[in-house]
């Protein structure tokens, strides 16, 4: 039973950043997702985002420079934690017994609509891009901007800018009339980091039925993230919880789509037993008691592995 994990979102550079006592090799409540919860949980690798739009009110490149900065002071260690970039990175670090990490943008907000401090930002290693947060930015609308809009002018630019890159593109956030708009203009597969089903739980910030179709068609990844609140609108929460959201997308076909973004360290409520990343291990074995074995190890890593082998650049 291989209950290797890869997941698509936490927060843990946000307290790491903003919390200078935080150490991320030192065991503490504080973080959900440091070193030693990450491993006994079973992760391998683990996408790591910059977030910043919510609060600046003027942000620049200057907040991610401080991300990336800490990520690689705090979190990279020679021979225990390396970054991972390219396909030939992941598939040294799956290989081996270090923690992988990616970095991710969450809302290019701080980009200030500079198609170079993208192009940096791609330099530095970032290999997905989240476009928006809850709300409006120069690139497109979030999920709870009031007037619901799609992509800019820059904002279409900065589509095609990503395709040329490879530069992954994250729809966690986006408005549905951007993610229809994405989903006409870019012919590569995205990824929604961190959603769940709107079915199910109706969130703005999960996904509708058609929404998941659409990224089952065009190979994409769904990360199904354990925020409470976008498990089930009422608590009690509990990991059984979670697996309706997967047999939601399995029974819309898409069994390869589906994938995990916890948001560890992004949340302040946690599911029932699933409360940081060293209890990992919870839902893995709850996916082997419900699914076939091939199909729980896809769920797991076997899907991000499928995704980032293809999608990552040489
Ligand atoms: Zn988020």
């Amino acid at each position: 039973m291989d209950k290797t994990i890869i997941d698509g979102h936490c927060d843990v550079l946000d307290k790491l950043v903003h919390h200078s006592h935080l150490d991320f090799y030192v065991e503490n409540d504080e973080l959900d997702s440091g070193y030693a919860r990450l491993r006994r949980g079973g992760v391998k690798v683990q996408l790591m985002a910059i977030y910043i739009p919510e609060r600046s009110i003027r942000p620049s490149m200057r907040d991610v420079l401080q991300y990336v900065d800490t990520f690689r002071r705090k979190v990279l260690k020679a021979g225990v934690t390396e970054q991972v970039s390219t396909k030939a990175e992941l598939k040294a670090v799956l290989a081996g017994d270090r923690l992988g990490t990616i970095l991710t943008l969450e809302g290019v907000d701080a980009l200030a609509g500079d198609l170079l401090n993208l192009r940096t930002c791609w330099y530095l290693g970032v290999r997905a891009v989240g476009i928006t947060w809850n709300y409006g930015n120069w690139a497109a609308d979030g999920v709870l901007e009031p007037r619901k809009g799609g992509f800019s002018l820059r904002g279409r630019k900065l589509i095609e800018e990503c395709d040329r890159l490879g530069m992954i593109l994250d729809v966690s956030h986006l408005s549905e009339t951007g993610f229809w708009e994405l989903a006409e203009r870019s012919a590569r597969p995205f990824i929604a980091s961190h959603s769940n089903a709107k079915a199910l739980c109706p969130h703005p910030r999960n996904l509708t039925d058609p929404q998941i179709e659409h990224m089952i068609r065009s190979g994409g990844l769904i990360g199904i993230t354990f925020v409470p609140y976008f498990v089930k609108s009422e608590p009690p929460v509990r990991t059984a919880d979670i697996l309706r959201h997967i047999d939601r997308i399995a029974s819309l076909g898409g069994v390869r789509s589906i994938a995990f973004g916890s948001d560890f360290d992004g949340i302040e409520q946690w599911v029932q037993g699933l409360e940081n990343a060293g209890k990992y291990e919870t839902i893995a074995e709850e996916l082997y008691k419900h699914y076939k074995p091939d199909d729980a190890a896809l769920f797991l890593q076997g899907n991000w592995t499928r995704f980032l082998s293809e999608n990552l650049p040489d």
